[in-house]
């Protein structure tokens, strides 16, 4: 699908208002020139969530939740950005735009969704009809899946032969090309494209709207012979591995409001888990957990469960999991490792000793924290003065890798009580050392121009008021200048000088995804003191004395090239000037 355009997100949160919006859901009270909540994303009695109208942006003191509308939404109604978006839109009464450019690739991916519609048909209609489907079917019953289960997750069958598809899909040239783009079919060279699913029990996979945008095949006769077991649609426009989770949309279909969801290795556990009504099971297709899935999976529940082997591959792959959690880790998630007994997995596990025994384990699945003091704790020995140290040393970079306040302080509880140390030691004796650069503190970051460098303090009051920029000629200069965040100085100035109307929230949706919206958040939270009058000078005369700085940098250049390599006359001149124009030398 085409990209939303800039302008219309801007245009978007110039017509909506985040208080409306969130007032909707967490009843706000005015507070001076604020509003306030008691913060939806965090337990506490007195109120810290704060909403201030004119940036159009969200800030909790409590918790340093915080962004725009569309934050709001992706956080508290776990939608996706995109989802957040038309849901905003359908309010102000807006069409969603998309990008013009983009509208030929948009056709030919609807295409593909049509075809791998066709195809799952097909399957489900072989899995019925051809002569062959027998061994299907004696499979899918000895795994004891029922008629209801297999028709609600669209189970098929691909026969044996190298062109039913093509031959029932892939009537002309145009439909067999499509069919190679969504990875139906194999391209090959002279004798034409074949079927990349033979003699296959034909799982579908769909995206979180249902649609169908990848198989899963599982093989029925020998291995050796017939390729791998399990066979997976390869990357396509509509199916990215990394991304995708088996099962999340049949799920949410099942379970009005779910609480919990349990990561499994396959779709096949998916199926069986489903057949005992267990119905919170997802899997990824054929990678570690991302990131992205991680994401994607607290937006839509608070806790998630790992279900991983017990043995040492096992172990080694819930390590992984820990280290991709940990960076997603905030408050109110929680994520647990359920190990299951050597040589079980949940299919064979929850068959044989039924939904409540496998329930129960899922419960008691054991907490990421201890997860990770455990796996630690095994590497030192915990007697010693020595291996205590060690632990610690060991869980700092861990436990600086998450980015949430209270979720780090409860860890470093565990650990403190873990080497016997008293509560809050520990914690003070690494954010000491200067480990602790990498946690924001956002209320003990007052913006004095003092401390922090010019250059920051100018985009400091461009996040917060833009319209102060509104009458900065323009600064190319900046482009020019060696100096950390002139550039993105030089993107802010220009954003508002075309459309000197923007607000904060739209301003920091430019940046979404991007390395750079973390800072301009947290700058965003910041309370300006002073009028307007007063700041705008302020960042004039920033913009002044960058002006000069740049002029510096130029004179130290030629007057280093002067010592070294002499000057030509035009750099002469030049150098002359700036020598008489700026303070230059002073500073030397
Ligand atoms: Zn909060």
């Amino acid at each position: 699908m085409g990209r939303i355009p800039q302008s219309f997100i801007d245009e978007l949160l110039n017509r909506i208002d985040i208080v409306d919006v969130i007032d909707a859901r967490v009843p706000l009270k005015k507070a001076g020139s604020n509003y306030k909540a008691c913060c939806p994303f965090h337990t506490e009695k007195t109120p810290s969530f704060t909403v201030s109208q004119p940036k159009q942006f969200y800030h909790c003191f409590g918790c340093g939740a915080h962004g725009t509308a569309i934050s709001f939404l992706m956080e508290y109604d776990r939608l996706d950005f995109v989802d957040a978006i038309e849901d905003l839109a359908q309010q102000a009464g807006l069409e969603v735009e998309r990008e013009q450019g983009s509208s030929q690739p948009q056709q030919r991916e609807d295409n593909l969704y049509d075809i791998m519609q066709q195809a799952a048909d097909f399957y489900k209609q072989q899995l019925r009809s051809h002569p062959q489907a027998q061994q299907a079917v004696d499979y899918l019953k000895q795994r004891g899946m029922s008629g209801e289960i297999a028709a609600e997750f669209g189970v098929g069958y691909a026969p044996p032969g190298w062109d039913n598809l093509i031959k029932a899909l892939g009537k002309d040239e145009a439909a067999r090309k499509q069919l190679a783009r969504a990875g139906m079919a194999i391209e090959h060279d002279n004798k034409g494209p074949y079927d990349r699913f033979r003699e296959r029990i034909m799982i579908p996979i769909t995206d979180r709207r249902g649609r169908i945008i990848a198989f899963g095949g599982r093989i029925l006769s020998s291995e050796d012979e017939h390729g791998p077991k399990y066979l997976n649609s390869p990357e396509t426009p509509i199916f990215h591995k990394g991304r995708e989770l088996y099962g999340l949309y049949e799920a949410r279909k099942a379970i009005r409001n779910p609480q919990k969801l349990l990561v499994v290795e396959g779709y096949m556990d998916v199926l069986a888990l489903a057949q005992f009504d267990i119905r919170y099971a997802v899997a990824t297709l054929g990678t570690a957990t991302t990131k992205e899935h991680l994401e994607t999976l607290f937006r839509v529940v608070p806790r998630i469960i790992f279900c991983f082997d017990g043995d040492r591959a096992g172990r080694e792959a819930a390590w992984r999991a820990l280290e991709n959690a940990l960076p997603v880790m905030h408050e109110g998630r929680e994520a647990a490792f359920l190990f299951l007994p050597d040589g079980e997995d949940p299919d064979s596990l929850v068959r044989q000793e039924g939904r409540e025994a496998f329930e129960q384990r899922v419960d008691q699945a054991m907490p990421l924290s201890r997860f990770l003091l455990d796996q630690l704790s095994q590497q030192v020995d915990l007697d010693s003065i020595d291996g205590r140290a060690r632990l610690v040393e060991l869980s700092r970079p861990m436990l600086n890798r998450v980015p949430d306040k209270v979720f780090r302080h409860m860890m470093y509880t565990q650990l403190e009580r873990t080497v016997g140390m008293k509560t809050g030691q520990l914690q003070q004796l690494v954010e000491q050392d200067g480990t602790a650069q990498t946690i924001p503190t956002p209320n003990r970051r007052p913006a004095k121009p003092g401390k922090n460098s010019p250059i920051r303090q100018a985009i400091n009051l461009i996040v917060q008021k833009p319209a102060l920029a509104a009458n900065i000629a323009e600064a190319a200069f900046l482009q020019d200048l060696d100096l950390p965040g002139a550039k993105l100085l030089h993107e802010l100035l220009e954003i508002v000088r075309n459309d000197p109307q923007i607000n904060t929230a739209a301003l920091l949706e430019r940046w979404r995804d991007k390395p750079e919206q973390v800072h301009l958040m947290k700058l965003a939270e910041n309370q300006l003191p002073g009028d307007d009058q007063g700041l705008e000078e302020e960042l004039q005369d920033i913009i002044l004395y960058l002006q000069r700085q740049l002029k510096m940098q130029r004179w130290h250049f030629l007057q280093e090239k002067l010592t070294f390599s002499g000057l030509d006359e035009e750099e002469l001149i030049e150098w002359n000037q700036l020598l008489n124009e700026n303070n230059a030398p002073q500073d030397k």
